[in-house]
């Protein structure tokens, strides 16, 4: 018998096992597909090499850099060149840089002279006291309707592939939050900060965007590898928890079945009904209000750029130009060996809530798409060597105003079933570093309990 058992072998499950695994704990995967990863996937194909979901990671909390620090030489982090610092905007028919310095601010055309004089009152503007303000109303508040527009609507259509005016700012974006609520001013907050003298751990979250030798995937296989293939069930299917009449927790599956005292889920909410046949029906359809975006990647390859798309991280599209294109990466201007010499590898990110439709179009009308955008946004007016699709239809989950019910749904369900965690992205946070800091600080508490028993 296990110690416990992780549901789920994407980022947060390995993650978790893995930290279990090196403490000594006892530990299995139950996995409904043949392969570990979830949303990470990394894929060659002659000399391209891409992702077909996340592209790239973020040092933005110590646990990733201990992460990495811990798996040494199996899992290489590589941190991104100096082009990952340019993004680019749609604006009036072309790409344009958002500033990175204040004359750049100054100068840029992205932002209305009267919202940047109106920026620099930001420190006197009055604190906001509603709890869950969307992200749009927060920023137009503060900021002004051309900094929604140009910076943070893109911005959330990137990350969240989301509705600023849906995403509520407490939960979507709680440091934005946390700044206004703590110092009075998203500008005054920034500068305090700064002067907080940092911890050498708070140190190694050095903000540095990252990928892995061979692609994100190899960070997934090299956890995998050292929790052991033998405590990795994959193909799993009708997996379903129950609790036997010694007080454990019974996973089984087609074929076989499980106990521990202790069992983590990771799945999406979505997943939890089927999962936990016996949790009472008004708490799970609390749950399952969250709503997810769907997503469509497209990786396109080039043999031959001629010098496009290899300068900056990528570009940003605003929903006011009415498309359903939300971005564009140029992995290949951050990161070696993505695509061949002179050529680029792009990833296009189609739909979103924004244009939900997108997730049904056939693989045809996407191709023909994307080949369009490619000339419209970028110049490029040839048929790619290289086009591969890939459809999310539960990308990214929306922290929106249900947030607050659904958390508390989560507690009671944990409060009614001792032994039980739900983790994964419905809690937490929603990109990478969300994930390996939420699994890290859960495996540091059931060790921690572990030792105590
Ligand atoms: C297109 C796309 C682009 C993204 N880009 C970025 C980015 O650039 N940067 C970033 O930081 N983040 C990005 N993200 C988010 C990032 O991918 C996620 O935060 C992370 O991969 C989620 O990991 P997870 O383990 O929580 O969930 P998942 O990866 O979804 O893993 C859950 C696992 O549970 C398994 N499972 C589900 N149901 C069951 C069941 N009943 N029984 C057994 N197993 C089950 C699934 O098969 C899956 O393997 C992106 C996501 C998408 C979709």
């Amino acid at each position: 018998m296990s110690e416990v058992i992780v549901i789920g072998a994407g980022l947060t499950g390995l993650t978790l096992a893995y930290r279990l695994k090196r403490a000594g704990v006892d530990v299995k995967i139950v996995e409904q597909s043949d392969r570990v990863g979830g949303q990470i996937a990394s894929h060659r194909e002659g000399d391209f090499l891409f992702e077909s979901g996340p592209n790239t990671g973020v040092v933005s909390c110590p646990e990733v850099a201990e992460l990495f620090a811990d798996l040494g030489a199996s899992c290489t982090m590589e941190e991104a060149s100096g082009s990952a610092k340019r993004r680019l905007i749609w604006c009036r028919g072309r790409l344009r840089p958002l500033p990175s310095s204040p004359w750049g601010g100054i100068t840029t055309p992205l932002f209305t002279v009267g919202d940047k004089l109106r920026l620099l009152l930001e420190p006197w503007r009055a604190k906001g006291r509603n709890a869950d303000e969307s992200v749009a109303d927060m920023v137009i508040r503060r900021m002004g309707r051309s900094f929604l527009d140009y910076a943070v609507d893109p911005f959330i259509g990137g990350i969240y592939a989301g509705d600023p005016s849906r995403l509520v700012t407490r939960y979507a974006l709680p440091k934005l939050y946390n700044l206004e609520q703590t110092y009075g001013s998203f500008i005054r907050g920034a500068i305090a900060k700064r002067k907080i003298a940092k911890s050498e751990r708070d140190k190694s979250a050095t903000g540095h965007i990252y990928s892995v030798r061979g692609g994100l995937e190899t960070l997934c296989r090299a956890m995998a590898d050292h929790i052991g293939g033998d405590n990795i069930i994959l193909s799993a299917r009708n997996t379903v928890v129950t609790r036997t009449d010694g007080g454990l927790w019974r996973v089984s599956y087609d074929g076989g079945a499980v106990e521990a005292p202790r069992v983590v889920t990771t799945v999406g909410s979505y997943a939890l009904r089927s999962l936990l046949p016996w949790a009472p029906h008004d708490i799970v359809t609390r749950i399952e209000q969250l709503e997810y975006a769907p997503v469509v990647q497209v990786s396109v390859g080039l043999s031959d750029a001629c010098g496009c798309c290899d300068d900056a991280f990528g570009a940003l599209i605003p929903s006011l130009r009415g498309f359903q294109t939300l971005g564009v990466l140029f992995p290949s201007a951050c990161f070696n060996g993505r695509a061949p010499e002179n050529g680029a590898m792009l990833s296009f990110f189609l739909g979103g809530m924004r244009s939900k439709e997108c997730i049904d179009w056939d693989d045809r009308r996407i191709e023909s798409f994307v080949t369009k955008e490619l000339s419209t946004l970028l110049g490029i007016d040839r048929r790619p060597d290289l086009i591969r699709i890939w459809r999310h239809r539960h990308a990214i989950p929306q922290y929106d105003a249900t947030t607050g019910d659904r958390l508390d749904a989560i507690r009671q369900l944990e409060d009614s079933a001792p032994g039980l965690t739900i983790a994964g992205n419905m809690r937490d946070g929603i990109g990478m570093p969300d994930r390996i800091r939420q699994a890290s600080q859960l495996a540091a508490r059931i060790i921690m309990d572990t030792n105590r028993s």
